[in-house]
């Protein structure tokens, strides 16, 4: 129990005021989560839907789930009901299908878009010129609040190039803030690049092995 309040406080300790913490709890069971709560912590993020459906189920209805994971369009049904953010937008039609079941729930969901600037082809995102086409085509959207941009950098070890990732991920933000004022989030930064994320400008990190250990997928 210590040990999650331990981390969390030595994370907590070294954000600047005003940047927003996520603490990523996916694959980690929900006492674990529960432990953070008490600790004070409300917004967590989960990247499997029916897992992010069953912790929400499980634990305090004051949490603000933020879901972070690919999201396929036959699960935004089930995330739709419960997140109160979904980062992870990466195409228009993903979009539209949110806006609709966020409409048919009777809730508006706040929305990042995902921009892609990392050197692996494995991440997912609009490409920043995709991105800002698809804010400007979607910003009237009834049930979504596009709230900022998302993005991952490289994973490597050459620092410069991470920042080059997160400047990159933060000059796109800029741009889609100057067609929506409202999307003023940049949430960019994991575990073992946070601090140069908030260095360059991130609203919101995302943080997971650092706070609850190393996970074990699968359970
Ligand atoms: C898992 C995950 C994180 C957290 O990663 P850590 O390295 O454990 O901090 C952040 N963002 C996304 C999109 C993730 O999938």
């Amino acid at each position: 129990m210590q040990q999650i309040q331990h981390r969390l406080d030595e994370v907590l300790a070294r954000l600047p005021q005003g940047v927003k913490l996520i603490a990523v709890s996916k694959f980690h069971p929900a006492a674990q989560l529960q432990q953070a709560y008490d600790a004070g912590q409300r917004r967590f993020g989960e990247s499997r839907a029916d897992e992010l459906a069953a912790k929400a189920a499980a634990l305090p209805a004051d949490i603000e789930w933020h879901f972070i994971g690919h999201l396929q369009t036959n699960k935004v049904r089930r995330v739709a009901g419960c997140a109160s953010m979904i980062e992870s937008v990466d195409s228009e039609r993903l979009l539209r299908l949110i806006s609709a079941e966020a409409l048919r729930a009777g809730r508006t969901i706040d929305v990042l878009l995902q921009v892609h600037v990392a050197a692996e082809e494995s991440k997912t995102g609009f490409l920043p010129d995709e991105l800002l086409r698809c804010a400007a085509d979607c910003a009237a959207l009834p049930a979504v609040k596009i709230r900022g941009i998302m993005g991952m950098a490289t994973n490597t070890d050459d620092s410069g190039r991470i920042m080059a990732d997160f400047k990159a991920i933060a000059a796109t933000g800029s741009k889609l803030r100057e067609l929506i004022p409202d999307a003023t989030e940049v949430s960019m930064g994991m575990s073992g690049d946070w601090p140069l994320a908030v260095a360059c400008g991130a609203t919101m990190v995302r943080i997971g092995s650092a706070i609850f250990g190393e996970r074990t997928p699968g359970i």
